[in-house]
């Protein structure tokens, strides 16, 4: 009998991984790395419960390395099948997995030069060749239509509107003749986005797995120019730096895109943008080449220069190390976008290291922080943080600015499952802390009337009829 068996973000909302056996065949439906707490983190070098040699496909819904973060590592430890992905995931996924490599890479060089470490000698989960090994198995599937993966499995998938590329999941298993439909939402984005397309809802499902992030609640409802506005021009004032911790693709589009309207409308000075990573460059042609993904309009693909929408005046990619340690003497204030998104790793923690202790300065979260992260800590109004064994006193303003979330608030969330006619014949809600989890049950639960599993970490279920 068809099983699925919840491999990560089960009670938790990174290391989404979940195998969907049939047919004495295994899908793997995304491949994400565990981020968060320690206990967390180990999870991604733990041996897998599941051999990845017996492993025939993996399904991605979309880039985001809390989904395919550990693809590199399945493929060291023998997967050897095709990675399925639509073509945007797949460009995305060739510089995010890079830059994960990469961030692992030099944290791992960072520790061994400081002695400082939980494994001797210290080492990256995986390297940035292990991560081209990976890429070197992704086929592209279609954006939004049918595609046979085996005689058991067909999958279709439909914009989800979260990032470029991004989908859910409708899956038909196919076993002794009988067609169970299974919907996986991946991550639901937001309605409204200012550069990507609404999320499309499905209309049936036998089983659902559905997201939970903000289960529990909705975004702050004013404008994220407003927002952004506001503490850009404070900061400015008093001569202080905004770090914005977040990947080089993605959430910083929608950043450099508010910014550039901002300048336009003169309603903040120009101030210089670092965007600091190892794989910095411009992810404008990506943008271009999927326009069926989004909403921006680029005016000729041959004068995007000054007319590209996600360009501010004064931009600068830095990739080398020491281009990045040169951000760190500027004075004047300034705008800096650094990896990783909740300051887990990566160059965004030399950026704290340096800002954190000066209260002119402010540090911008724009994404979700899961608990046990930095990021976290310092929504929580965390008085200092620890960096590489250090107290770092926390001084800077800390600001959310949740209206540039990629993720469904809980109304956005009830929005999308209202879509179904009919229902599902059991939804199990995963990619989601407690409180997100048990909110959204219980909105669902209230609405819908329909019946509801949260499940735990490993944990299997039959597709029974
Ligand atoms: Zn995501």
């Amino acid at each position: 009998m068809a099983k699925i068996t919840f491999l990560g973000a089960a009670g938790t909302v990174t290391g989404s991984k979940y195998l969907v056996e049939a047919g004495g065949k295994r899908l793997l439906v995304d491949c994400g790395l565990f981020e968060g707490s320690n206990e967390l983190e180990q999870r991604n070098w733990e041996t897998p419960t599941v051999d990845p040699v017996t492993i025939d496909w993996i399904l991605l819904t979309h880039a985001h390395i809390d989904h395919t973060g550990y693809l590199p590592r399945i493929v060291r430890l023998g997967f050897q099948g095709p990675i399925y992905a639509n073509g945007a995931t797949r460009e995305l996924c060739q510089l995010l997995l890079p830059d994960s490599a990469h961030l692992q890479e030099e944290d791992a060089q960072y520790i061994a030069k400081k002695g400082y470490s939980r494994h001797k000698p210290p080492m990256p989960l995986y390297t940035v060749a292990e991560s081209q090994a990976a890429l070197g198995r992704f086929r592209d599937i279609p954006r939004a239509d049918n595609f046979q993966i085996s005689s058991q499995f067909s999958v279709r998938p439909h914009d989800a509107g979260h990032i470029l590329g991004s989908t859910w999941l409708e899956l038909t298993i196919t076993e002794n003749g009988k067609q169970t439909l299974v919907v996986f939402s991946g991550d639901l984005g937001r309605y409204n986005n200012a550069i990507l397309n609404d999320p499309e809802s499905p209309t049936r499902a036998d089983f659902l797995l559905c997201e939970s992030t903000y289960g529990d609640r909705d975004h702050p409802a004013g404008s994220v120019e407003d927002a952004l506005a506001d503490v850009i021009n404070r900061v400015a004032k008093r001569g202080g730096a905004i770090v914005i911790p977040a990947f080089a693709v993605d959430r910083t589009q929608l950043i450099l895109y508010y910014l550039t309207e901002l300048e336009n409308q003169q309603r903040i000075p120009r101030l210089p943008v670092y965007v600091d990573s190892p794989m910095a460059i411009s992810v404008t042609d990506i943008y271009v080449r999927h326009r069926e993904d989004h909403r921006l309009q680029f005016q000729r693909e041959e004068e995007l220069g000054n007319r590209d929408p996600l360009n501010v005046r004064e931009v600068h990619m830095t990739r080398s190390v020491e281009e990045s340690k040169a951000i760190n003497d500027v004075v004047s204030p300034c705008i800096i976008i650094s990896a990783s998104g909740m300051a887990t790793g990566g160059r965004i923690l030399h950026h704290l290291a340096q800002r954190l202790p000066d209260s002119r300065s402010a540090v911008l979260l724009v994404g979700y922080q899961a608990e046990g992260t930095r990021g976290r800590a310092l929504l929580e109004g965390a008085k200092y943080l620890k960096l590489w064994g250090q107290m770092v006193p926390v001084k800077a303003e800390v600001v959310e600015i949740g209206q540039l979330s990629a993720h469904a608030g809980k109304s956005e969330l009830l929005r999308w499952l209202s879509g179904f006619t009919a229902a599902p014949r059991q939804t199990f809600l995963v990619h989601g802390e407690p409180a997100g989890l048990n909110g959204l049950r219980d909105a669902v639960t209230a609405q819908f009337h329909w019946p509801v599993t949260i499940p735990a970490y490993h944990q299997a279920f039959e597709f029974n009829s």
